[in-house]
């Protein structure tokens, strides 16, 4: 169905290989990025989840960060992917790349910190998304173009900014795909 699209997951740290995989199971092709030069060939890329700190350390090692500075294609961002595509992630160790102009938090669940799963309001779809957290980073003051499309209780966890989704959970750890087929979707609308 969507074999004439390529989508990039982001591999130099973190959880790529189930966004691989969830990918493949809604027949995209792939590829995994680890050189500036593979992005040429993605009509979008995925940002994993992982330690935002390390690859933000690799994105530079790896000459990479100006090629994702000019990629103009749609960007889902997940977790750690998230706080590197905002505008701010309150660490100094962490150069985000400023795309969706809204704040992040890192570690920001308290004692909820470690890891939960909690039912996610979505807002293009009635059935709630068990939605997997982990070290999750908070969302706040996003700016009048940001539309939420998610929010656990009154935090907002997944967004839309132009072409590009942010969520703060892992939908790649769950079986439900809805949320990767809403970026295919946005994929297929680009091209
Ligand atoms: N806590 C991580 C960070 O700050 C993000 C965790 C994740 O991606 N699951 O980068």
């Amino acid at each position: 169905m969507y074999d004439k699209m390529t989508i990039g997951v982001l591999g130099l740290q973190g959880a790529f290989s189930k966004h691989l995989a969830m990918l493949r199971n809604l027949n995209v092709n792939t590829i995994l990025i680890r050189y500036p030069d593979e992005l040429e060939k993605c009509d979008g890329l995925i940002f994993p989840g992982g330690e935002s700190t390390t690859m933000c350390k690799l994105i530079d090692e790896m000459n990479i960060r100006s090629r994702i500075e000019k990629f103009d294609r749609p960007i889902f961002g997940t977790c750690a992917g998230a706080i590197l595509l905002s505008t701010d992630a309150g660490d100094s160790r962490v150069q985000t790349f400023g795309k969706v102009p809204i704040k992040t938090r890192r570690n920001a669940w308290g004692r909820q910190l470690e890891s939960f799963i909690s039912d996610v309001r979505l807002s293009f779809d009635p059935e709630p998304f068990k939605a997997v957290f982990i070290r999750a980073p908070k969302l706040s003051d996003p700016e009048k173009d940001v539309k939420i499309l998610g929010t656990l209780n009154d935090e907002i966890v997944l967004v839309q900014y132009q072409n590009i989704i942010l969520t703060t959970f892992h939908p790649e750890l769950t079986d439900d795909t809805r949320i990767h087929e809403y970026f295919v979707k946005l994929v297929e609308e680009n091209k």
